[in-house]
């Protein structure tokens, strides 16, 4: 190569065209070559061009192909270099070369806010991204669908169930046939304040609708949220989150669906004598989100700041589903029954203690607003319902059925070893009572499922002769074993039928 280098130097020192006679004298094989006559005649006598490229003369580099330049000038190009430009281009990855110039913050046509081009992004590696459909009302199930979809994850929660359903088919309906007609009634918004324990399911359900209906779904905390310029997410930033859940497709994220969790967090703070960044401004805060505003969203980040590029995103036809446990809310509504129900009606007083368990359902806007959420916030909400405590029952009913339930999951896993696993009722039972304690709801089923299961899970694959795992109410109580059955080995009929195998 340094030798290749050192020629073309000398050689485009020496072979100036202008010099080409002294040229002749010096180096035998060019002068050999010039006094030669070209059959074409072209050179002869005449001056000798030059490749372009390489700067060698026609006589070493062989055949020069003639290239219009710019002016109208033309341009000789010998074989090799044209065949090494050929190979250069072949093997360029555009896509590098277009990314460094973004790196250095230039912008192409049909490029987003950070400068991805998603159809550049997608012919990547060869692989195209699916596109996610526009939303269309045929895509939206009738409420008693919804319901039926959600009855075979979601266990009992009936009454939660039947409101998100005719909700979220309303808020779709509201959006899809917005701008039909022109006859002055407008729907309004089915915002959502969703009422239950922690473990009741609250975010399991916005997740399985999100699904069901393709739509993209972000879930956020209240309590990360600070008013503008404090510690803490800007309340804007639940919809950034939306955005990147849409994968930065602003009209998809239009019509998704926010979850802010905690809610209850966000209650007005009573005798305090600093400001409630954290309470009643937050609140305040999401007013305008809630009821529909553009807002600019920083993308890829919680805050803004001059390094973050923003997008406008509107949020009027954004579905917000705000929950929480709300804890001492059950007081505050059983105090005011107590004083109804002390205005006279006596028989009420009896009823009370029947009820108490979900007590929640008795929730009325008036209890929300002693709890410290302000009217304007629970106005912009105008669906409340509350969901039902786990009993022991619901919690049994959680560990086997549903599609994905976690005894499923295991029986699946156990499935490739080719070993059945059966779980007795009983078995069920004492796992429940034990999640009830915990006061959790049904959060803390998989952690004991999975503390006595990782022996199981450990112990089963080191013998390939067992074919079956029965799980005994002995076993989950740690006072003896699991059954296990070698294969072939007849398995014993267990107490009338109480074994579980889903
Ligand atoms: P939270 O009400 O605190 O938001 P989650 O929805 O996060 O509770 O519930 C935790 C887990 O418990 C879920 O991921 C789900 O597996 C299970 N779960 C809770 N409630 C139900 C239910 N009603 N039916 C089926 N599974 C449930």
């Amino acid at each position: 190569m340094s030798d290749d280098r050192e020629w073309e130097l000398n050689d485009s020192e020496d072979h100036d065209v202008t010099t080409d006679e002294s040229q002749s004298v010096t180096d035998p094989e060019v002068h050999q070559d010039k006094t030669d006559t070209d059959e074409s005649g072209k050179k002869k006598g005449g001056r000798e061009h030059y490749c372009s490229m390489c700067l060698r003369p026609e006589s070493v580099a062989g055949h020069l192909m003639e290239i219009p330049g710019m002016g109208g000038q033309p341009v000789y190009v010998c074989e090799d270099c044209m065949q090494k430009s050929f190979d250069m281009v072949k093997n360029t990855n555009f896509n590098d070369i277009l990314n460094n110039y973004r790196n250095m913050g230039m912008r192409f046509n049909g490029a987003d806010a950070v400068g991805h081009n998603r159809a550049e992004e997608a012919d990547k590696g060869g692989k195209k991204k699916p596109e996610k459909k526009k939303l269309t009302l045929k895509d939206i199930p009738a409420p008693h669908i919804i319901r039926k979809k959600l009855d075979e994850y979601v266990i009992g929660q009936d009454h939660a169930k039947k409101v998100m359903s005719v909700g979220v088919y309303n808020h779709y309906k509201r959006i899809l046939s917005e701008d039909k007609d022109d006859d002055g009634v407008e729907i309004e918004k089915s915002n959502m304040l969703m009422i239950g324990p922690t473990g009741s399911g609250k975010t399991y359900l916005v997740k399985t609708l999100a699904k069901m209906l393709d739509v993209p779904l972000a879930i956020t905390d209240a309590t990360s949220l600070t008013e503008a310029g404090y510690i803490g997410d800007d309340i804007e930033s639940v919809v950034s989150k939306l955005l990147a859940a849409a994968d930065n497709d602003v009209a998809r994220c239009e019509t998704g669906i926010i979850f802010i969790d905690e809610i209850d967090k966000i209650n007005k703070k009573k005798n305090t004598n600093q400001r409630d960044v954290s309470g009643e401004a937050v609140q305040q805060g999401l007013l305008k989100l809630l009821e529909g505003s553009e807002v600019e969203v920083p993308v890829g980040a919680t805050s803004k700041n001059a390094m973050v590029p923003l997008q406008t995103v509107n949020t009027k036809n954004i579905l917000f589903i705000c929950g929480g446990a709300f804890p001492d809310l059950e007081d505050i509504i059983r105090e005011r029954l107590r004083k109804t129900s002390s205005m006279g009606f006596q028989a009420q007083l009896k009823d009370e203690g029947k009820d108490d368990k979900n007590i929640l359902q008795k929730v009325t806007m008036e209890d929300l607003r002693a709890f410290g959420m302000i009217p304007e916030f629970l106005g912009r909400l105008p669906i409340v319902f509350a969901l039902d405590a786990m009993d022991e029952d619901m919690l049994v009913r959680i560990m086997k059925e549903p599609k994905n339930s976690i005894i499923r999951q295991y029986q699946k896993l156990l499935a490739i070893d080719n070993v059945e696993l059966v779980f007795e009722d009983d078995a069920l039972h004492v796992i429940a009572k034990e999640a009830l304690e915990k006061d959790t709801g049904a959060r803390a089923l998989r952690a004991i499922i999975e503390d006595f299961m990782l022996d199981i899970m450990y112990e089963i694959p080191k013998d390939p002769n067992i074919g079956e795992v029965v799980i005994t109410k002995a076993y989950v109580e740690h006072t003896g074993g699991p059954g296990i059955f070698m294969r072939g080995q007849p398995v014993p009929e267990l107490p009338d039928g109480s074994a579980v195998n889903v």
